[in-house]
């Protein structure tokens, strides 16, 4: 194996270089050969001058999280940094591809930083509930300003190199090879002293106004209510203008100890390594490779279509959309540009909207857009007969070897695959609404789904920035099949005394920043209607209240009632009412529900179908049910998504409820799922499951 850090000579000048694939990430291994690599130049008399540089596309990804959580070996990265900063030789950052986290903190502490433009850096830290403990916040500070600094540290969103030379993170940007013109900058350098480290600037910190600092850091905030980490980021940025630069860095390592051993920062990181596993298919090894897609071609120009299309243009793919009328077409194209237009408004690249908007084209010609394409996704209207009718088209109409997708909620993709002969090129790509934010992509594989045709999909929707899970065959998927399962305790709850307030309130103490009840007169109580009624399924309370025509926030009553104009939801007493006369219609004497056994009844039955959806091999791991939670309905992130928050709570406690409920209400699917139950009686976790 090559070594894991290595020293060059050339000249007067030291390269010292971490080779650690795939991201160079700062092991405790790559730290103690760094440190002692690092040493021996700087105690070398031959040496005038070092370059820390990286093999590999990218200088280095940062800490390697799965350390975390393991007693510490090797020197830690913060007095690393330290003794580099303190040098009495300058040292210089060849920097390029991935400069993220503890790799960005260890450029800080070099003297100068030369780039190439491939260069991207970034503090994702606040991703991982945590904030860059290696005196990132106090040196970041200090180069670039409060202001700038807290934008990175908050939002942990990468910037590219042009902008980071604009900023003043790298001293020279070249077009080379960054490790040549490090060399070269290193000669040039040798002797020019003071040296500058940048805990000693105070240019950009002397004169802050810290009520404008503030005004920034509450519009970061705003976008992170409920989260810890985003928080402590703003605060450790504070002390970088306003404490010494060791006593801001020793509070720097003290917050960030008591983040990583938090709830919020374990359910982060699951969630960090639940991305990474998801797009590990079984069945789908290395030697599966997406089919080639550069045109896609979306039939319906509706809500979702739209919403699709607009996806994949921005991931860089030509789109067609199709429908039967032109005024549709024109109505769709024109709302697209008006979201472009609105997402640049708010600071978005409006260069890149545009380039987007040029992606899509639209026609009434349905032969010829899916005869060009190698993709074609349908969004038509939810219904099986029409589905069937275009997927025999399709089946007829595109090349051979075009994948063909339905984004279909609720029907049997099986049955529509078999409808266009070659089911082995059918899938579901099953996108959530608005499409062209949210990012959940269910990739639902087909019984017959060719492994290629899967692969397309998954690449089609991560370069569209969707976060793709693969999931089987049933009604609803997984997503909206454990949605069902809470409906139904959510409808028997407020048959049974709790009120919609009541619920949301519960909703909302958990994490979720709208309450299920609220939600549903959002999205129109007549849509879960419609989809129930097609299936043959009826939520007693809520479907009648459907019925009687109040549609939520459309028609002015739901579950609420609301003032004309006014979004805001109010208790209705005319809803008490009417659920008391179902009540005595089905025999049931209403009664005051507990607060957490709200809380219990909202969440428990969810994670028992989905333990069932496990036992059916439709989710291959219980992470990827949370990843679905998380990136598609508003599942808390602080609590890592069901299965890991089931975890948290122990999962006997969850069958001990469940087995009370089910016989209190004699409802048969509270009783808990096999796969719960004997996990439970095993001492086992979800966890347990998802492997490494
Ligand atoms: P929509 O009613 O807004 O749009 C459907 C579009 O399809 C219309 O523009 C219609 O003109 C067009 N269309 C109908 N028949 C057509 C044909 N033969 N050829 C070409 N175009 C045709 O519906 P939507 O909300 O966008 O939903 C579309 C699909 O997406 C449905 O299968 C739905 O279940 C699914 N879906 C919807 C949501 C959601 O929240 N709305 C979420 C996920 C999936």
């Amino acid at each position: 194996m090559a070594e894991p850090v290595s020293t060059e000579r050339i000249g007067n000048v030291a390269i010292v270089e971490i080779d650690n694939p795939p991201v160079n990430a700062l092991g405790s291994l790559i730290r103690q050969h760094l440190e002692d690599h690092v040493r021996a130049a700087l105690e070398d008399d031959g040496v005038d001058a070092v370059v820390l540089a990286a093999r590999g596309k990218h200088f280095s990804g940062g800490a390697d999280i799965r350390e975390f959580g393991q007693p510490s070996t090797g020197p830690d990265l913060p007095g690393l940094i330290a003794r580099l900063e303190a040098a009495d030789k300058p040292i210089v950052a060849a920097l390029k591809g991935t400069v993220f986290g503890g790799g960005f903190e260890l450029a800080l502490g070099c003297h100068y930083r030369i780039a190439d433009s491939s260069a991207r850096f970034a503090l994702p830290e606040v991703r991982l509930g945590l904030l860059p403990g290696a005196g990132g916040t106090q040196r970041l500070t200090r180069l670039i300003g409060p202001e700038a600094a807290v934008k990175l540290i908050v939002t942990g969103e990468p910037i590219d190199a042009r902008e980071a030379l604009s900023l003043g993170i790298v001293d020279r940007l070249d077009d080379g090879d960054p490790r040549e013109a490090a060399i070269a900058f290193a000669g040039e350098i040798a002797k020019t002293r003071p040296l500058p480290r940048v805990s000693e600037m105070t240019d950009r910190i002397a004169a802050v106004d810290p009520v404008a600092f503030d005004a920034v850091a509450e519009r970061f905030l705003a976008a992170n209510r409920g989260l810890t980490a985003p928080r402590a980021c703003v605060a450790s940025v504070r002390n970088a203008f306003t404490r010494p630069f060791a006593e801001g860095l020793a509070e720097e390592r003290r917050m960030f100890a008591e983040l990583r051993g938090s709830d919020e920062s374990r359910a982060q990181r699951h969630l960090f390594f639940a991305e990474r596993a998801a797009l590990k298919v079984p069945g789908l090894d290395a030697t599966v490779k997406p089919r080639p897609v550069q045109k896609i071609a979306v039939i319906g120009a509706g809500t979702m279509g739209g919403g699709i299309a607009m996806s994949l243009a921005s991931g860089g793919y030509d789109v067609t959309i199709v429908d039967q009328s032109d005024d549709a077409l024109t109505a769709r194209l024109q709302a697209i540009a008006g979201l472009y237009r609105k997402s640049a408004a708010r600071g978005a690249s409006a260069a890149e909207g545009e380039t987007a908007l040029a992606r899509i084209s639209s026609t009434t010609d349905f032969a010829a857009a899916v005869g060009g394409a190698d993709l074609v996704i349908e969004a038509v209207f939810e219904r099986m007969d029409l589905k069937k009718q275009i997927f025999g088209e399709l089946g007829t109409l595109t090349k051979p070897g075009t994948v063909l997708a339905t984004n279909t909620s609720s029907l049997d993709v099986n049955e529509i695959a078999e409808a266009s002969g070659r089911p082995g090129d059918v899938l579901g790509m099953h996108f959530f609404s608005p499409a062209n934010v949210m990012k959940l992509l269910e990739v639902v594989r087909g019984d017959k789904t060719d492994p290629d045709a899967l692969a397309t999909a998954i690449e089609v929707g991560r370069r569209s920035g969707k976060i793709p899970v693969t999931v089987g065959v049933c009604f609803g998927f997984v997503g909206n099949r454990m949605m069902a399962a809470r409906t139904r305790q959510l409808d028997a709850m407020l048959l049974e005394g709790a009120s919609p307030a009541e619920i949301d309130a519960e909703a909302r103490r958990f994490g979720n920043a709208m309450g299920p009840c609220a939600v549903s007169d959002l999205a129109g109580l007549d849509v879960g209607y419609l989809v129930r009624k097609e299936s043959g399924r009826r939520a007693y309370v809520i479907d009648a209240i459907a019925e009687s025509g109040r549609h939520g926030q459309k028609t002015g009553k739901g579950l609420y009632r609301y003032d004309p104009g006014d979004r805001r939801p109010i208790p209705d007493p005319e809803v008490d009412t009417f659920i008391d006369a179902l009540a005595l219609q089905a025999g049931v004497t209403r009664r005051p529900i507990p607060d957490d056994e709200i809380g219990e009844r909202l969440v428990y039955p969810m994670i028992n179908e989905a333990a069932r959806i496990l036992e059916e091999g439709i989710a291959a791991r219980p992470s990827d049910i949370d990843l679905i939670w998380i990136s598609g309905y508003g599942f808390p992130r602080t609590k890592g998504g069901p299965m890991f928050h089931a975890d948290t709570i122990g999962l006997p406690t969850i069958v001990a409820r469940l087995d009370e409920l089910a016989e209190r209400t004699g409802s048969e699917e509270l009783h808990p799922a096999p796969l719960l139950r004997r996990l439970a009686e095993q001492g086992g976790s979800f966890g347990d499951m998802n492997g490494s």
